[in-house]
């Protein structure tokens, strides 16, 4: 370790960014992650700011046998991006973008988080799927599939994806399509960072915003089943231009648009974003009211930036955060016990359930066409995740996860699910999320562009 530090000189003469050893000023910021209960560190951080750093970055560690991991977003909860004495090959200031608006379609460099590539896309009125918190790199999102508000109207962002710049493990540059490379493409969609370091990705755009709509149904926890149960049935007749989240066992934040009383109140809402008028908005909104009338409700115009950062105060930067998650065909009358027993009994105000529906433009994509973890049919990823800045509360809440979870397990299509929500990415639950004949098909994928495994700190594939 000390002859690898002594040796960062030659690291700093090869590429065009800075490098953060112990002991510099920056290196504690720059190995710091969203999730605060990561406390990892590094023997160097190699911010790259091209893909010939990266693989100069790549060249210096593979000569000095380090361990690599690639940092994006820094979003993982898993916090494989950082490495006990490894390198960190951080690509968080290749955050360029760019829109090209007579073709509807953007280049965004591999560190950018959602707020760049958002910002970017919304100066055109055009948007691509991609997570509901802004801080959350594009690319650990877009590697493993990508949902959010848009994923019923154009499904996730790996089914957006039209090539992508890779620097393999050897430090060689490619471009990944459907016609260069097009089995390492497959792979980069839904397949996680397994087969290298991706410096750009191109997406196709779609109309949407800068207005959109909002409407927000809050429910306490008396209300719970019935709640759930109106979710269950209003969700699959949302139009096109709709997307949802459920929030079980959500506080209500301290926002203007929650009467005073029922600030920080434990309940259930619903979520749903419009992407057409305002009264087209008001009238597919209106069964939910009518429904089950809620403790409160926010329906509004609101911009898609806006919409995009509405959550960003739930999940903040450097929380103590724990997450497990799994597939659900339904919401049925097991499952809805479940969550409504056992959602009350978090400790954190921080911690929730949010629940995810895959249906729509998701499930015009076929089964084998992308890498995606997960069956292409109308379902939904419960993700389950505790949350807070005290340790204690967190190692309650971190039970709580985990015992929700358990509870669900009988009732749930995929105990794998989504590669994107596993705090604790093991082989078993990697194998499941693909299942055989998608974990082999990358495995061989894996054992063609990585054979070595350089690329290993996340949801593993292991060389076939
Ligand atoms: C609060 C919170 C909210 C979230 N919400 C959503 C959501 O709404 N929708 C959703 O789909 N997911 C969501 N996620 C999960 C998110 O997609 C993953 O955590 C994802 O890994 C974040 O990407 P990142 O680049 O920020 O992560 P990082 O921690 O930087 O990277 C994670 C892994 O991704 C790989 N990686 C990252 N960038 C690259 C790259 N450019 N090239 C190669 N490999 C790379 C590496 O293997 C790395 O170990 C959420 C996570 C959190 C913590």
């Amino acid at each position: 370790m000390t002859e690898v530090s002594d040796d960062l000189g030659v690291l700093r003469s090869a590429i065009g960014g800075p490098v953060f050893g112990p002991g510099d000023t920056g290196y504690d910021e720059a190995r710091s992650i969203w999730n605060g209960d990561i406390d990892r560190r590094p023997i160097c951080v190699a911010r790259c700011t091209s893909a010939g750093d990266v693989g100069s970055a790549l060249g210096f560690a593979r000569d000095r046998e380090l361990e690599v991991s690639i940092r994006g977003g820094g979003h993982a909860y898993s916090g494989t991006s950082v490495s006990e004495g490894g390198m960190m090959i951080d690509l968080s200031a290749m955050n360029h973008t760019s829109v090209e608006p007579e073709t509807g379609m953007a280049r965004v460099g591999g560190g950018a988080t959602m707020a760049h590539l958002d910002a970017a896309t919304q100066a055109h009125g055009l948007a691509v799927t991609g997570g509901v918190i802004s801080h959350t790199g594009v690319g650990g999102l877009t590697l493993g599939g990508g949902m959010g508000w848009l994923t019923r109207l154009a499904g996730l962002s790996i089914d957006n994806l039209e090539s992508a710049e890779v620097v393999l493990a050897d430090g060689s540059v490619v471009r990944a399509s459907d016609d260069e490379h097009p089995e390492l493409f497959w792979a980069l969609r839904g397949g996680g960072g397994n087969f290298g370091v991706v410096t750009e990705f191109e997406y196709r755009l779609h109309p949407v915003g800068p207005e959109v709509n909002l409407g927000l149904f809050f429910w306490s926890l008396d209300d719970g089943a019935a709640a759930l149960h109106v979710c269950e049935e209003f969700i699959p007749t949302l139009p096109a231009r709709a997307g949802c989240l459920i929030a079980a066992g959500m506080c209500a934040p301290p926002e203007p648009f929650v009467p005073e009383q029922f600030r920080g109140m434990p309940g259930h809402a619903l979520i749903i974003a419009g992407y057409s008028s305002a009264a087209e908005h008001a009238a597919t909104v209106a069964p939910v009211r009518d429904a089950l009338a809620p403790l409160f409700e926010f329906v509004t115009p609101i911009h898609y930036t806006g919409l995009q950062q509405m959550l960003d105060g739930a999940a903040p930067w450097g929380i103590l955060g724990y997450e497990k998650a799994l597939d659900l065909d339904a919401l049925t009358d097991e499952v809805i016990a479940v969550i409504v027993e056992r959602a009350p009994r978090k400790s954190s105000p921080l911690s929730f359930m949010p629940i995810f529906r895959l249906d729509g433009a998701f499930t015009a994509v076929g089964e084998d066409d992308t890498a995606f973890g997960g069956a292409r049919t109308p379902h939904y990823v419960c993700n389950i995740t505790g949350m807070s800045d005290a340790p204690e509360v967190f190692a309650a809440d971190r039970a709580w996860t985990r015992s929700i979870w358990e509870a669900l397990r009988p009732l749930s299509s995929n105990q794998g699910s989504y590669v994107n929500f596993m705090a604790e990415p093991d082989e078993d639950r990697v194998r499941a999320a693909y299942g055989p004949g998608k974990y082999d098909r990358l495995a061989a994928v894996k054992a063609q562009y990585d054979p070595d495994n350089t690329f290993h700190l996340n949801a593993n594939i292991r060389p076939a």
